[in-house]
């Protein structure tokens, strides 16, 4: 890296609570680089193309992608990165040398936010349970894949818990029959949208649940969900997704920079504890 201000930022809509701007800003601190970290909301995305030229010609080193365009983004790419072509999503662009790279770092972020805050825990030959079959859980059932996991996928719709199943080797179970699987599961991992702040809670019993499994909840706002208050009301290991956040965005700002920041979960959560 030059002395070259790094030029970041987040293209999605809405793009105004966003935790990531905090996230980056302190690392660029920590590695001593100059840069910032903006927001670049884009709602439609047919203005998307025209938005990649503005930030590549105004000299940007990267973006974070969110809602709604992780996979509008896919076709505007010149080159995807392996997690990213399996994914069908994008979710940190590299700008280089006049090309674009495609990345997604949701898989590692979960995987190693799961393994920092599960001591000695791998999920390889683990059975781990996937609530959902949206953009989150593609990103959950390729990392678990990746990690030699045997993977169950519960969806509302079921036809999309099938598709995704048939794609990853996985085998899928019914919404309505899912705690009756829930016995022979090792992780518990929710990644549907319920449970979110304006959303319906997720409802599910625990009870089946070996007192050995783990519950993991990628929503992050609120940090608290009720699946993950249920799951500590019967002593089992609880996870919340920020820690998935900021390991997301510890890849991204490697792949910019080449720096790995330093991550202290307890006292970087802390402060994003207060802004959630
Ligand atoms: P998405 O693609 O819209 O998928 C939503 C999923 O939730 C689908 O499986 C959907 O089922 C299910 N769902 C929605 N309403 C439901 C209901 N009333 N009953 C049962 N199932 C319902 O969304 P996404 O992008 O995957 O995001 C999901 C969540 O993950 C969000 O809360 C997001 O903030 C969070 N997330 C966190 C991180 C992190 O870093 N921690 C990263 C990415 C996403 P159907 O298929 O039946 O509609």
């Amino acid at each position: 890296m030059t002395d070259t201000p790094v030029k970041l930022g987040l293209i999605g809509w809405p793009v105004t609570h966003s935790l990531s701007p905090q996230i980056h800003e302190s690392w660029l601190q920590q590695q001593e680089l100059t840069g910032s970290y903006g927001l670049v909301p884009v709602e439609d995305p047919a203005h998307l193309a025209g938005k990649l030229q503005e930030l590549t010609q105004a000299g940007y080193r990267g973006v974070n992608v969110t809602i709604p365009h992780k996979e509008a983004v896919v076709p505007l790419m010149d080159e995807l990165n392996p997690a990213a072509k399996a994914i069908g999503a994008v979710n940190t662009m590299l700008f280089e040398e006049g090309q674009i790279t495609g990345h997604n770092t949701d898989a590692f972020g979960l995987i190693e936010n799961l393994k920092q805050q599960v001591e000695e825990w791998s999920p390889t030959e683990k059975a781990v349970m996937v609530l959902g079959a949206g953009g989150a859980a593609r990103a959950a059932v390729y990392a678990f894949q990746q990690e030699g996991a045997r993977i169950l996928i519960t969806n509302r719709t079921l036809e999309k818990a099938d598709a995704l199943c048939q794609e990853f080797g996985a085998k899928s179970v019914a919404w309505e029959e899912k705690e009756s699987a829930l016995e022979f599961v090792d992780l518990l991992v929710n990644t549907t949208s319920l449970g979110m702040t304006g959303q319906p809670a997720l409802e599910i019993d625990l009870g089946p649940l070996p007192s050995t499994a783990i519950v993991y909840d990628i929503v992050y706002n609120p940090l608290e969900t009720r699946l993950l208050e249920q799951a500590k009301a019967r002593n089992l290991k609880a996870v919340t997704g920020l820690g998935m956040l900021i390991f997301q965005a510890q890849k991204a700002f490697e792949i910019w920079t080449g720096c790995v920041p330093a991550v202290d979960l307890e006292s970087l959560g802390q402060s994003l504890r207060k802004l959630c």
